[in-house]
C-alpha cells in the first residue's frame, strides 16, 4: 500500500540519519566551523537573541524551552547564557533532546565547562521530534527551538503537529535550517560549488567520512523553499507573523518562527 511504502521509507530515512550523526558526533563541533567558515556561530547567536530567551514580563518569571534535536547543545548553551547574563533571568529551564544518544553524551561532556548555575537549568531528554514522549505534556512551553534538525526528520508535518501540542497559547516556534539562495543567482552557483565539492573533501579529510556529509548536502537539497516551509509551519495550525521567516547569508539559511494562537 501507499501506507506502506511510506513506513518502510521513513524507517530507512531514520536509521540513515542515525547511521550519520552517530558517525559525526566527535567531529561535529569542528566540521562545523570548517564548512561553514564559522559563520554558523554568528547565525546561532543571531537566532537566540531575536529570541531573547528570560525576556519574561515582569522580569524572572519562569520559562520553559525545548530545544529539539539540540545536539551537542550549542543552541541550549547559547539560550541559559542569554537568559543568566543579558536578561538576569536564573528562572529559565532548558531541555535539550535529540534522537541520537552519542550527540547527546557529546553535548552533557560539553556543558560540564559551563557555569554550575546554567548546569542546573538544563536537562537531557533523548527523544524523537515526531513522537514526543508525554511527560512533555500538552500546553507546557514557552519556547520550542530546532536549529539545523528538521530537514533530516522522515516526517516533518509529524514534527510540527508535536511542537504545536507541547508548546503553551502564544509559545514560540522556531526554527533555523539551511534553506535556498535562489534569489542570488552568481551566490548560488559559488555555494553550490562549495556545497557538493568541498564539504564531502572536508568530510573525507578531517572526519574520515565523506559519505556522511554527502548526505547532509544532499539534505539541505532536499528541504522546501522559504515560502513553501512556512506554509508547512501554517498547515500544523501556527499563526504566522510577517512574510514568516528571516533569510540569513543570502538564504543559505532561513529563521521560521510561528506563534501557537
Ligand atoms: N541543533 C544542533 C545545532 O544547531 O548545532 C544540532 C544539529 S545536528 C545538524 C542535527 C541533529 O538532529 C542531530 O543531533 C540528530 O541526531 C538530530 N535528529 C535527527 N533526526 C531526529 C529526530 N527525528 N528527532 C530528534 N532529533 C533528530
Amino acid at each position: 500500500t501507499h501506507f506502506g511504502y511510506e513506513t518502510v521509507t521513513e524507517s530507512v530515512k531514520q536509521e540513515r540519519v542515525a547511521g550519520v550523526f552517530t558517525s559525526v558526533a566527535e567531529s561535529y563541533d569542528k566540521m562545523n566551523d570548517l564548512m561553514s567558515l564559522g559563520v554558523h556561530r554568528l547565525w546561532k547567536d543571531h537566532f537566540v537573541s531575536s529570541l531573547n530567551p528570560g525576556a519574561t514580563n515582569p522580569i524572572g518569571m519562569p520559562q520553559r524551552i525545548l530545544d529539539v534535536a539540540g545536539g551537542t547543545g550549542d543552541i541550549a548553551f547559547r539560550m541559559l547564557q542569554h537568559a543568566h547574563v543579558n536578561n538576569g533571568n536564573p528562572n529559565v529551564h532548558v531541555t535539550i533532546s535529540d534522537i541520537n544518544p552519542a550527540m547527546l553524551a557529546v553535548g552533557k561532556q560539553r556543558s560540564l565547562s559551563l557555569p554550575a548555575s546554567h548546569q542546573s537549568s538544563l536537562s537531557f531528554l533523548e527523544a524523537n521530534a515526531e513522537v514526543l514522549p508525554s511527560s512533555i505534556e500538552d500546553n507546557s512551553l514557552d519556547l520550542y527551538t530546532v536549529s539545523f534538525g528538521i530537514r533530516n526528520f522522515s516526517n516533518i508535518p509529524a514534527a510540527l503537529k508535536e511542537a504545536h501540542r507541547v508548546l503553551k497559547p502564544g509559545g514560540v516556534f522556531a526554527c533555523m535550517e539551511f534553506s535556498k539562495v535562489d534569489k542570488y543567482p552568481i551566490f548560488n552557483a559559488i555555494y553550490k560549488q562549495w556545497s557538493f565539492s568541498a564539504i564531502p573533501l572536508i568530510g573525507q579529510l578531517v572526519a574520515g567520512d565523506r559519505d556522511s556529509y554527502q548526505y547532509l548536502v544532499e539534505s539541505i537539497e532536499r528541504f522546501p523553499s522559504q515560502d513553501d516551509f512556512r506554509d508547512m509551519i501554517a498547515e500544523a495550525g501556527f499563526a504566522i507573523v510577517g512574510k514568516g521567516y528571516e533569510d540569513l547569508t543570502g538564504g543559505v539559511a532561513a529563521i521560521h518562527k510561528g506563534i501557537k494562537p
